[in-house]
């Protein structure tokens, strides 16, 4: 039978800190299927993340039984590249002063010295920020654009730059899209619809480059609306995903759970012909053109 089968794969997922968002749900799928998994954990939220897990609050159980452990959990701050270029105000927040090694490169090189070359498969970059999100394009400002940017496309980037040496061939890098890349999304503002125009546009750039360096595919899924922790920022979240099960092809929510078996699937061998892609999973609201109800009467 055909089935999804990490077993003896590594991933290393970035931008987890609670049970509800897209992250958890790849990487519970992922350990499923069989993969060890590592955990990327955003320092503002590493406490609140790591005392979760310790009290059990958090829904660490498998569909087919068992529970998911985490190999690692690595503080990661997607927006800076090396440790030395971490600014003297973060470094000595309360948040971040007891931790190091956060950086992008930092995190690949506690991985590589946890578990050797070639010790990585599967790198999930599930993770975004714009401290603007809720101004329009036309009221942000360069700074909030660029830190869009930064922390929500070029940190994808940066991500196959570091951790592509790591990984074996074969392996897969997956993020998180969203159909403002594409589309007009009113509210969904200060340049993160820029920043994943970027990220798709990347991802294409990304698969020909690291697929010719080492070997590895990278794609993206682009997701429906989910009332995770860092969508309820946009302030419309529960009215877009209503909007989704009105309007959508097959008229219901999104789940993260889908979203995680698509991710999955992409990294499985079964995957193995897709690199450079954009991948909805999102209902079918992407391919709508007019709102479905009221339908037009012929009249
Ligand atoms: P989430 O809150 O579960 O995940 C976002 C994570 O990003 C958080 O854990 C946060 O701590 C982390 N983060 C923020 N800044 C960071 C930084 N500088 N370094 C490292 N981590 C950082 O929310 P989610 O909605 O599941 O978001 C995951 C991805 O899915 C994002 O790329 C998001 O844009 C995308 N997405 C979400 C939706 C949605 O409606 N929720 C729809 C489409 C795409």
């Amino acid at each position: 039978m055909l089935s999804i089968d990490l077993t003896g794969k590594r991933a290393f997922v970035a931008g987890i800190a609670d049970d509800k968002g897209y992250g958890w749900a790849i990487a519970k799928a992922l350990a499923e299927a069989g993969a060890s998994i590592c955990v990327g954990t955003w320092p503002p939220t590493m406490r609140i993340f790591t005392k979760s897990l310790e009290r059990g609050k958090l829904d660490v159980s498998l569909p087919g039984g068992g529970e998911i452990e985490f190999e690692r959990v690595y503080p990661f701050d997607a927006v800076y590249d090396t440790d030395d270029v971490v600014p003297a105000d973060v470094a000595n927040d309360k948040r971040y002063v007891k931790l190091s090694g956060y950086s992008i490169q930092g995190v690949a090189d506690s991985m590589k010295a946890d578990f050797g070359d070639g010790s990585v498969d599967i790198l999930v970059h599930s993770l975004a920020n714009g401290p603007e999100v809720q101004n329009d394009l036309l009221d942000t400002s360069r700074p909030g654009y660029l830190a869009a940017v930064s922390a929500s496309a070029f940190s994808m980037v940066s991500m196959v730059q570091r951790f592509g040496p790591l990984m074996r061939p074969g392996g897969s890098v997956v993020s998180l899209s969203y159909l403002a890349a594409e589309r007009v999304i009113p509210g969904y503002g200060g340049g993160m619809s820029s920043a994943k125009a970027a990220l798709e546009s990347d991802t294409r750039t990304l698969a020909f480059e690291a697929g010719r360096r080492w070997g590895i595919r990278v794609n993206t899924i682009s997701a429906g609306p989910l009332a995770s922790r860092a969508a309820r920022a946009i302030g419309t979240i529960e009215r877009m995903v209503e909007y989704y099960e009105e309007n959508a092809a097959l008229p219901e929510a999104n789940t993260a759970d889908e979203v995680g078996w698509a991710a999955a699937f992409l990294c499985s061998p079964l995957g193995s012909g897709i690199t450079g892609e954009t991948l909805h999973v999102d209902k079918g609201y992407h391919a709508m053109g007019m709102q479905a109800e009221p339908q037009l009467s012929a009249e």
